[in-house]
């Protein structure tokens, strides 16, 4: 008997917006999720009364003012702004590249003299970029990119710069304003008591059952649903039969350390090839923690196999187009949604994620 109206496999931002607002319709939904919590990539673990931001630090920021005003029903925002910081060897600069950047990088004070510098730099490229190295020398110059570009990236993709393509970077921002604010969105902030109180504000009064692999145990849960919302990864409903989609993992290391304040700011990036990860968090910065110690994480970006976690898409041509042929596929089953970052294959902000959960709301339930 199918009872279930919706099936949603996957508790993350998209599969609660969307069971929250069925079942505010007077559907009825039911929601699995393979991990033993709520949340998805959002999900925090609270220790000594800081939230660990378990999957990778996450700031809330956006410009839509629909999503703004919906996602404050869950939960109030505090003002926190991203800044983060730039370690190159021990030299601190701020980010994003912006008039405090390059008066550090050349002991400069006017956006006249910045503008001069970077111009000088970019001209060494005279053909059109034939790669990443090329391309971010022609948007910057050359003491940006080895300082706070090359290393970074190469870790990140675990490839030479000079082997990439030139694609992954579109644009660089330059601000000749003494601005760190990273994202300058019209909104931003980290919610008031942690994210878990969004999901479980959107899970309130819906059935949700943990634990549980949809593939593994899939006829179960299709024989008593209507309709099915997947919120995982396209090519693994479909049990990978074109191929696999790419993507690239990370991985965490978290450390308790009986410190009052680690390193000053939330996120620290570490721009040298040397230094093995890319980033620490020290989470308590996000809600203006004055615990007497501290936690931080270092990120280590990896290669991805089936069975980690997916956390960034790889959007090149190829993939794109295999995408494309499950899409395809998709179409040929009956009664199956695919939604979300990894349903839909995109490197969705949390923002975006939300809005494409609302659009759905809107052709599925009005
Ligand atoms: C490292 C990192 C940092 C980020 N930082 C930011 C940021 O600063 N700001 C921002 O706006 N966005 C950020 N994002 C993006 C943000 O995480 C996403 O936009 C959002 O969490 C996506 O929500 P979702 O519901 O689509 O997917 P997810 O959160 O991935 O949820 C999908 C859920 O489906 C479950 N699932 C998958 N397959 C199955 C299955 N077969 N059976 C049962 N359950 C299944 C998973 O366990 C998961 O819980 C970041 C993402 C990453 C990876």
């Amino acid at each position: 008997m199918k009872y279930i109206d919706y099936l949603i496999v996957g508790s993350g931002l998209f599969g609660s917006i969307f069971a929250h607002e069925a079942t505010k319709r007077g559907k009825r939904c039911l929601v699995i999720d393979k991990r033993s919590h709520i949340g998805g990539n959002i999900y925090c673990e609270n220790k000594d009364h800081i939230n660990i931001h378990k999957y990778g630090a996450h700031i809330f920021h956006t410009n839509n003012q629909i999503v703004w005003n919906y996602i404050n029903q869950f939960s109030k925002f505090n003002n926190f702004i991203n800044t983060p910081i730039a370690n190159y060897n021990g030299e601190i600069y701020n980010l994003p590249f912006n008039m405090n950047t390059f008066s550090k990088m050349w002991n400069i004070s006017t956006p006249k003299e910045a503008f001069d510098i970077i111009n000088k730099q970019r001209a060494i490229i005279k053909q059109p970029p034939r790669n990443l190295e090329e391309q971010a020398i022609s948007l910057v110059g050359i003491d940006i990119y080895k300082k706070l570009i090359q290393g970074y990236t190469e870790k990140q993709w675990g490839r030479p710069c000079n082997q990439l393509p030139a694609f992954i970077i579109k644009r660089l921002p330059v601000r000749y304003t003494y601005n760190n604010n990273y994202f300058n969105a019209i909104y931003q902030g980290i919610p008031i008591n942690g994210y878990n109180t969004i999901i479980e504000n959107l899970l309130k009064n819906i059935e949700v059952k943990l634990n549980i692999d949809f593939n593994l145990c899939r006829d179960i849960y299709t024989n008593i649903s209507k309709k099915i919302i997947y919120t995982g990864s396209i090519d693994s409903y479909f049990n990978y039969q074109l191929g696999t989609l790419d993507y690239r993992g990370l991985k965490f290391k978290t450390y308790k350390i009986e410190q009052e304040n680690f390193q000053g700011v939330a996120v620290m990036n570490f721009t040298d090839k040397n230094t093995p990860y890319t980033r620490i968090i020290e989470h308590k910065h996000f809600e203006f923690g004055n615990q007497p110690i501290t936690y931080i994480t270092k990120e280590y970006p990896s290669d991805w196999k089936i069975g980690d976690e997916a956390y960034y898409p790889i959007n090149d041509e190829k993939n794109q187009n295999l995408y494309k042929q499950y899409i395809h596929l998709a179409k040929s089953e009956n009664n199956i949604i695919f939604g979300g970052r990894l349903g839909e294959y995109k490197y969705y902000d949390m923002d975006q994620v939300i809005q494409s959960a609302l659009n759905l709301v809107d052709i599925e339930l009005n």
